[in-house]
């Protein structure tokens, strides 16, 4: 558990939580602002990374995921306050098109596990959002607005998170390093491209990758 979760700090008020203990190298961030934090992705849910997060930031905490993937929505489970975008809500509501037994085999591949996790017992969470985000909307956490953009193509609603006065840009899965797989029937090759195209004109100072890794077809 110590170990399962690293934490790298941007600038005073935001924080990487990692877990580099699976090939996808899943990277959360928590922006701490006035009134609330904000954390971008929850991770895999394998270790509590509220334990985690209590120790950056007493603010009240939003979650929000930059789609709903296991990888990205496995901490949600400790944020009853968490928000969705209105095209991934059937997948937080029974509908998502994989079974169990594949996230799971996908969630213990390549995976250095805590000792003693059972993975029989990891779920794909599934909850009504306190909020449900649209493109263009804005959370504003005191001191800090973060816009939505809608960028579907690796997930329907896939958003990135553009925080202007900074200038940073979460990405999600929309870009990471290496090979970009398009692996799911819910994949669209096309609005991945115009999502990419809409994210390329934002004057970026800094963007912020979720996940490492490259996907393998074999295990798709
Ligand atoms: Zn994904």
């Amino acid at each position: 558990m110590n170990n399962w979760f690293t934490i790298d700090k941007i600038d005073n008020s935001t924080y990487i939580i990692s877990e580099y203990r699976h090939w996808e190298e899943t990277h959360c961030y928590l922006l701490i602002g006035s009134e609330y934090s904000l954390l971008i992705d929850t991770g895999l849910g394998i270790c509590n990374i509220d334990d985690i997060v209590k120790e950056l930031t007493d603010k009240p905490i939003i979650a929000v995921a930059t789609h709903i993937h296991w990888d990205h929505i496995g901490g949600h489970k400790y944020f009853p306050n968490f928000y969705a975008h209105e095209k991934e809500l059937n997948w937080l509501s029974g509908e998502f098109p994989l079974t169990m037994d594949q996230i799971r085999d996908m969630v213990i591949d390549r995976c250095d596990l805590p000792e003693g996790y059972d993975v029989n017992k990891y779920d794909f969470f599934q909850g009504k959002p306190t909020k449900i985000l649209k493109n263009n909307d804005v959370i504003n956490i005191g001191n800090r607005c973060i816009q939505i953009m809608h960028t579907p193509g690796h997930s329907p609603g896939h958003m990135c998170f553009w925080e202007e006065k900074n200038g940073y840009l979460f990405t999600g899965d929309l870009v990471y390093k290496d090979t970009l797989f398009a692996y799911y029937p819910s994949t669209d090759p096309e609005l991945y491209l115009k999502s990419l195209e809409r994210i390329s004109t934002l004057p970026v100072n800094r963007g912020m990758l979720t996940v490492n890794g490259v996907f393998h077809p074999h295990s798709a």
